[in-house]
Formats: structure tokens, C-alpha cells, sequence
């Protein structure tokens, strides 16, 4: 063999050496994410003794020290400074059950019942919070959308007023795929938006009218969320705003309201959903009397940093929300809300995930956070709070994966991207998955407004790429209708209750397995990528 013959086999070997290590580094880090670890997490994170993981409660104390052990443990370093918390400044506010809510038309009085006709309660910073005799009037969906042509507030000054509106918008409604966005909702759907362009427009009081399929679910989910005290960010637009009211009246509720000021319920809710829709007069007014709580408080995200090597001031943000809704006695017998889908599975994928960075012997380009988030359930305050004070430059953040409820029903075909098509990130998912032979689906659901409702959205609101990739439902064994029904039917059972708990004899983790490590993959991939 000559020299140089002699030279070529050695860089040969050593290329085909370095392409083993490098499979072998990988795929050790691949194979150290199981069912074990992740089931033991769940098991922890939503046992009776974390309380639901309310925010600001014990349950908060105990589920953030577990956070920050593992992730000490498995050799992560703080996320800010020499803290693994980031302390989330909050405004917790209770308004009293026994508030009074008053509507009078010409014909009638309307003493509403809390809970069974109408829930809500106060942004405002006052023990006491009072109007009286604000005049009705609604305004369709209460958007106001210069992108779409729309608004509902044209020409309408609502300063002291109080705005009934319907809940989604007029491309849900009419199925019309030139308004809005036809079936999936947009934001100005959501009712946190609402909320806010009544604030915006000056309202004194705002309701909306529940409607199951526009919600995109039953009256007891609501009841369930306003039965408990509201937490806000502590410098929140709305508690600056004059909106001294904001609440839901039942569908029930909303069509006696319609018939007591002579106006034809359905014709009216249809006529909203029209180009040129002009906002109707309700010949009738609203007073509200409300004692309220009101207290200062703090809550935690939980970040834990894993550098990188060539680009190290680069960052790429695994987040998942740790808080749960707690205990509510509403529910009876079982009161803990342990929230086991929801979102113990998420947060215990983030420390799997971490963990598996950590095996790696040659670590990826970019630093990977792990950015456990609270408040999510409040209406993903904590996420917010992360993007208007960044531990990271936003900038400098390349992507966020947001993990919210993962597989408990098996092994899946695909797996499901909550707004397709809104982020560059979307390839790694599909070029991901495709080499496992399975297949990325967009959000079957999409009038239910998922994209809004979980943390990727605070990021998408600043202009970080992001993927909320979630479960598939073309289940391996059962297919697709199987799928859907299944997650029909455990949105309906167990969403946002006691019975949301870990159950190892029902849990089918191989799915869960599969995906997580779809999630690793992913970021390894966005953490090395040119
Ligand atoms: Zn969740």
C-alpha cells in the first residue's frame, strides 16, 4: 500500500468512525427517553400531593422544587442568573359568588343567578366595584379587524356602556371561507380578545353569550374557570381600563334576554355574521354590584439552561406549562384538579427532554432552553410575562416547541400541527417525523381556536417562530375516526376535571414514547441546523 494510498483508508476510517460516534451519540440520547422516566414524572407531578399545581399555593412550592431538582439533577444550569425561577409578578382578583348582575328592559327584571345563567367578575383593583343603568347594546362579535374589514364598533361610542357579543367569528358562523378565516377561528374569536376591544373601546361592562360549539365548549368548562379567582399579570391593560364587568350569560339566558326586548334571537345572531352588520340597540340596561378581593402575589416559571457549543448565544425554547387549575369544591367528592394530561405530560417530556440533551457526548450548536411556564390555564400569563421580560434575547431565540397534553392512547400515524402553515419551523416537524414513516396533520378541530389557546401563541404574538405539535389521532391500531372520538370523548369527560388524573392501567405511554422523542429530534435538529 503506498503512502498516500495508506492515507486515504485512515481518513476514511476516521470519517466512518466519526459518522458511528455521531449515530451512536445520538441514538443514545434517543434511547435513554422512556416510559419509566416519564411515568414516574406524571406519577409525581400529578399525585394529590402537588394540589393540582395552582399557581401562588403549595401545590406551586412543591411542583417547582421538583422541577428545579431534576433539572439540577440531570445537570442543567439556571436559566436566570444563578435562579431556575423567574418570578411572575400577579394580581389575583376574587369577586364575591353573591354578586349582584341586573338587567331591566321595559317589560321585565332580570336578577341573573351566578353560575347557572351568568358567571364573571372584575379586572378592577377596588374592593368595591358598582354601576348602575349602563345602556345595552350588541355588537355582534365585538371585533374590530382593519385585516378582515371588519368592525363592529364602526361609528359607535360604547364609554359607559355595556357590549353583548357572540363568542368566535362571522367566518366560524356562515362556514364562509372569505370571512375571516372560514372555519378556524382567528383571534379575534377568542374571548380574551373581547374582552380587551371592549376595554379598548371604553365599555363599562361586557357579556358574552356562550354557545358550545363556538366556545368550543359546554357551559360547565366556563363555569368551572370563573368560579375560581382570576389571576392578571400585575401591570395589565385591562385592571387600567374602565371595564368594570366581564362575564358570560348562558345561551338560555341570552335568548330570554333577545324575546324580553322584542328582538328575534336568531335573526339578530345571523344578521352579525353579515358584511355591514350594524350594532342593535337592546332597549335595556345592566347594574352590577360586586365586593371583590383583591391581592398582590407572585408565580414562577421554572428555566433551565443547557449551552451550547458554536452558537451559544443562540437559543431555541422547549416550553410546557407546569400549573394546573388546584382544588376547586365545586366538583364534590374528588376536589383536586391534578390535571394529568394537562399538563403533567408536557412539563415531564421537558425534563426527559433535558435529560436526553444531557447524554449527548457532543453537545448541539445552539443553548436549548427549558422554559417550564405557569399560568398557562389563567390565559398563558406566564409565557406573556417571559416575552416582555426575556431571560433571552427574542432576537436571539431561533424557535419555540410548546408541548400541552400529550398521547395517552397509543401509537399514531401522524402527529397534529396546531397552525400549520404560520411557521417556518413546520419542515423539522414534517422531515422529522417522515423518517419514521408517519405524517404531520394540521389541526383537525380548528374552529376550536387551538392555536390561541396554549404558550407557543405569546411567542407567535412577538415574532418567534414556533411549533405546537401536538398528539395524532390516526391511531396505528384503531385509525382515524377512532382517534377523533376518542379525543372528543376525553375533552368531554375529562377536560378541566378531577378526572384528568394519571391512571396507569388506562395510559397507553407507546405513543407518548414516540412522540417525545419526535420532540428531541426536532430540537436537536433546529439546534444544529446552518
Ligand atoms: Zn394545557
Amino acid at each position: 500500500m503506498s503512502g498516500k494510498n495508506l492515507i486515504l483508508c485512515l481518513s476514511m476510517a476516521s470519517i466512518i468512525l466519526s459518522c458511528n460516534s455521531k449515530e451512536k451519540n445520538f441514538k443514545s440520547a434517543i434511547d435513554s427517553i422512556s416510559q419509566a422516566d416519564l411515568s414516574n414524572h406524571i406519577s409525581i407531578l400529578a399525585s394529590d400531593d402537588f394540589q393540582g399545581r395552582a399557581p401562588s399555593t403549595l401545590g406551586e412550592e412543591r411542583t417547582i422544587q421538583y422541577l428545579e431538582d431534576q433539572f439540577a439533577k440531570i445537570g442543567l444550569k439556571p436559566g436566570n442568573g444563578d435562579s431556575f425561577f423567574q418570578e411572575v409578578s400577579l394580581v389575583k382578583i376574587s369577586a364575591d359568588k353573591q354578586m349582584k348582575f341586573n338587567i331591566k328592559s321595559k317589560r321585565r327584571e332580570f336578577n341573573l343567578v351566578f353560575s347557572e345563567e351568568f358567571v364573571g367578575g372584575t379586572p378592577q383593583l377596588s374592593e368595591q366595584v358598582n354601576f348602575d343603568n349602563s345602556e345595552i347594546i350588541f355588537v355582534g362579535y365585538g371585533i374590530n379587524a382593519p385585516e378582515h374589514n371588519w368592525n363592529d364598533y364602526q361609528d359607535l361610542d360604547v364609554k359607559g356602556k355595556t357590549v353583548l357579543m357572540l363568542v368566535n367569528d362571522p367566518g366560524y358562523a356562515t362556514s364562509d371561507s372569505t370571512l375571516f378565516e372560514g372555519r378556524t377561528m382567528t383571534f379575534y374569536g377568542r374571548w380574551t380578545y373581547k374582552f380587551e376591544e371592549a376595554a379598548r373601546q371604553g365599555a363599562k361592562a361586557a357579556i358574552i353569550i356562550h354557545e358550545t360549539g363556538a366556545a368550543a365548549y359546554p357551559w360547565g368548562v366556563v363555569q368551572g374557570s370563573w368560579n375560581e379567582s382570576k389571576f392578571y399579570l400585575a401591570n395589565n391593560m385591562l385592571s387600567k381600563s374602565d371595564l368594570y364587568l366581564q362575564s358570560w350569560v348562558t345561551t338560555e339566558c341570552a335568548k330570554s334576554l333577545f324575546v324580553s326586548s322584542g328582538l328575534d334571537y336568531d335573526k339578530t345572531i345571523a344578521s352579525a355574521s353579515l358584511r355591514g352588520f350594524k350594532p342593535v340597540k337592546m332597549n335595556m340596561t345592566a347594574s352590577a354590584h360586586i365586593n371583590n378581593r383583591v391581592e398582590y402575589t407572585k408565580s414562577n416559571n421554572v428555566a433551565a439552561l443547557w449551552p451550547g457549543k458554536s452558537k451559544q448565544d443562540e437559543y431555541l425554547i422547549y416550553t410546557a406549562h407546569w400549573d394546573h387549575l388546584g382544588i376547586n369544591p365545586m366538583f364534590g367528592e374528588d376536589t383536586i384538579l391534578n390535571g394529568a394530561v394537562d399538563n403533567a405530560t408536557g412539563t415531564a417530556a421537558l425534563l426527559e427532554i433535558a435529560q436526553a440533551f444531557a447524554t449527548l457526548a457532543k453537545t448541539q450548536d445552539r443553548s436549548i432552553l427549558f422554559l417550564a411556564v405557569t399560568c398557562e390555564e389563567q390565559g398563558l400569563l406566564g409565557s406573556e410575562f417571559y416575552t416582555l421580560n426575556p431571560l433571552f434575547p427574542l432576537e436571539k431565540t431561533v424557535g419555540v416547541i410548546n408541548m400541552d397534553g400529550l398521547n395517552i392512547l397509543g401509537r399514531t400515524k401522524d402527529m397534529t400541527i396546531t397552525g400549520m402553515g404560520k411557521s417556518t419551523l413546520d419542515g423539522y416537524a414534517i422531515s422529522v417525523l417522515e423518517k419514521q414513516g408517519r405524517y404531520v396533520c394540521p389541526d383537525p378541530t380548528p374552529e376550536k381556536g387551538g392555536y390561541f389557546r396554549s404558550d407557543h401563541f405569546s411567542f407567535a404574538k412577538v415574532g418567534v417562530p414556533t411549533l405546537y405539535l401536538s398528539k395524532g389521532i390516526d391511531n396505528l391500531e384503531h385509525g382515524k375516526e377512532w382517534g377523533l372520538a376518542q379525543n372528543e370523548s376525553w375533552t368531554k369527560e375529562n377536560y378541566h376535571k378531577p378526572s384528568d388524573s394519571y391512571d396507569p392501567a388506562r395510559w397507553d405511554f407507546h405513543g407518548m414514547v414516540e412522540d417525545v422523542k419526535v420532540y428531541f429530534e426536532i430540537g436537536f435538529a433546529i439546534a444544529s441546523a446552518k
